[in-house]
This record gives C-alpha cells, structure tokens and sequence, in this order.
C-alpha cells in the first residue's frame, strides 16, 4: 500500500483529508504527519506546509515531497529537505483562478485609486478625485514573473482590458502580453510600466530585487502589487518610494516577516492596501485532486509538471 503522510492544517484536518483521499485514491494510506506509530521509512510521499527540520531527511524512501502551497520556500528553508527526491509544488486550475482574481481586483484598486476612498470613508469625507477616473486601456501593468501564475494573470489582465507587459528569465510568447526577458530587457520593460506586479519566487538571485532605484523607472502614477514573497521587496526603499511619491499606491499581499507585526509603519500608511498573505490558498478538495493526479503519474512512471529545480531554485 502507497503511504501519504500529511502536514498541513494540523491533525484536525487529517479526518477532511482521510475522507477526500477515499474518494479520489482507495488504495492510498492516508496517516498523520505527526502519528507517532508511522515508520519514516514506510512514507512514499509526503504533502506538506513547513515541514519541522530534519524529518524529511528521515523518510529514507520518499519517492516525493508535495508541497501544500504552489511556493516551496516552506520546505527548502530546511537545509537537510532531500535534493535529491522530487519536490513538487501545488498546481491545479484553483490557485490559478484565485491568483488571476486577486491580481484584477488589486491592478482595478489601484486603477480607480481605492486607498483615498478607504481614507475617505475611515474620516467620514466625501473625496471626490480631481481627476478624470483613468481606465484600464489607459494603464499599463508590468508583470515580474511569468510562470505557473505569472502568465496567466498576465494574460487575464490583457483580456480585462490593460495593456500588459511581463518579465522573466527566459522570452516568452503570451497572447495580447508584451515580453521581456533577462537583465538585458528589465530596464526597457519597467520604462514600458506603470504598474508593476510582482509573481516572482524567492531566490538568492530576486531577493532584495525592488528597491527604490526600480520603483523609480516607473512610469506615474506608479503602482507595486507583491504577491510573490516579502523578501523580494526592499521594505525601506518600498515606504522612501511611498513618501517621497515615487510610487503612489502599493497592494501588498506578503511580507518580509508574516503575520506584519503591529508596529509596522505599512499598515497605517494612507497609500498601502494590506492582505494577508492570501492572494492564492486553494481549497482541501482542490489540493487533494491535484495531489492524487501527481501521485498516479508518478506511481505509472510517469513525469509530472511543477517539478522545483534545486539548480534554478524555483
Ligand atoms: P514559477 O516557478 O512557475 O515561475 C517563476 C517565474 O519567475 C518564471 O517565469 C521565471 O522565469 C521567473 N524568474 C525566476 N527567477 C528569475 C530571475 N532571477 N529573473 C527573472 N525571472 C525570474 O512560479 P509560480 O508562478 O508558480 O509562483 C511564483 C511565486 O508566487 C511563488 O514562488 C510564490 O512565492 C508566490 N505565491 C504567492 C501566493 C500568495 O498567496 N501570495 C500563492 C502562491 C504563490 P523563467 O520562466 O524564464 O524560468
């Protein structure tokens, strides 16, 4: 029998998770991360959110770790996770959606200049803006980050109405999206922005990538949405930008240290939209479905996508 243990929504969930994994995998053991009578040995796959340290290492015939979330940061944290057993992250059209949703909504805050409303109505004023309302063909989002999420938000932002640009590693072709690819393109595709959208992973390389010399590049009124990691953003340059009006508005999902601890100058800042950290979080029975896919392929022998390259570091 093929063992899952399972670490994510602690051991009250594992009965949601028992009771899904029946349906979609009869034949799979579903036991507890945390179940002391389980042999690490007998483990074939574990899904997991923040692994403690050291018990992966453990799990001697792992054929993979599944990562609960679409990031995998959670788990390479641990300098003995096992490179070489394949990490897998969260896939599935749910987090997508809920990724795209996220993005619209925070680029048409932006757009229609929400933070003065939510000052507004917090004073009980009646901000009426001085300006003609902008709209969306009048705006021009740049997105960092092309992969399992950055690309279609890209290309939902374009079939919204935007005009898109987008940014990554490699070139890419994405329809109505103009791309822009590697150090050479990064100057060009932010002069080209005024929004920019950050879905980039955290890596050696993109950590500390937007600081205010990048924020500056951008056309006004500029806009950041960071829905990739915290880290990748400088936060002092990101409230220099803030206060000076280099950047006029930020929609920030994730944080350098989470939950934002209270004396955080970003959360009363007038001209900052804070969420926490839930841009994408796909349901139980979303997880389970994909989860059970991979498991099938790879149990036929067979290559599954969002596979994280230890080389790349995403
Ligand atoms: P992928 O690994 O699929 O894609 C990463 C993208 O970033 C690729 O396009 C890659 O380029 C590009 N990239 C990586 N490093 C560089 C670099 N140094 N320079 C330029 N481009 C680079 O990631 P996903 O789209 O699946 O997810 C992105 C991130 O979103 C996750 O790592 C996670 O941190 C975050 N996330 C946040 C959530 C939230 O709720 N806020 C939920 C889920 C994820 P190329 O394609 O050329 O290789």
């Amino acid at each position: 029998m093929v063992c899952l243990v399972i670490k994510q929504g602690g051991s009250a969930a594992l009965p949601e998770w028992k009771a899904l994994f029946a349906r979609l995998m009869p034949e799979l053991e579903v036991r507890d991360w945390n179940d002391p009578t389980v042999d690490p040995a007998h483990v074939d796959y574990a899904l997991v959110w923040k692994p403690d340290p050291g018990r992966l290492e453990k799990m001697v015939n792992l054929k993979a770790i599944l990562s609960a979330a679409v990031g995998v940061d959670h788990i390479t944290c641990d300098p003995t996770w096992p490179k070489n057993v394949p990490l897998i992250r969260m896939g599935g059209e749910e987090p997508v959606m809920q990724m795209e949703d996220y993005v619209l909504w925070a680029a048409f805050s932006i757009l229609r200049d929400a933070a003065s409303w939510r000052v507004g109505q917090q004073e009980k004023v009646w901000t009426r803006q001085d300006a003609p309302a902008r709209t969306s063909a009048e705006m021009t989002i740049g997105v960092m980050g092309l992969g399992s999420l950055g690309a279609p938000v890209a290309m939902r932002l374009a079939r919204a109405g935007f005009q898109v640009s987008g940014w990554a590693r490699h070139a890419k072709t994405l329809e109505g999206v103009t791309c822009y690819a590697g150090a050479e393109g990064l100057s060009a595709f932010l002069h080209a922005c005024d929004t920019l959208v950050c879905l980039l992973p955290e890596t050696p390389e993109t950590t500390g990538m937007v600081t205010y010399d990048l924020l500056a590049q951008l056309r006004k009124p500029a806009g950041l949405i960071n829905v990739g990691r915290g880290p990748l953003v400088v936060e002092a340059d990101l409230l220099r930008a803030l206060n000076d009006g280099t950047l006029h508005t930020a929609v920030l999902d994730v944080f350098d240290k989470e939950p934002l601890p209270a004396s955080s100058p970003l959360w009363a800042h007038p001209r900052v939209i804070i969420t926490p950290h839930a841009a994408a979080d796909a349901s139980r029975p979303a997880r389970a479905a994909y989860v059970a896919s991979v498991i099938e392929a790879l149990e036929q022998g067979k290559d599954v996508p969002l596979r994280y390259d230890p080389a790349k570091g995403y």
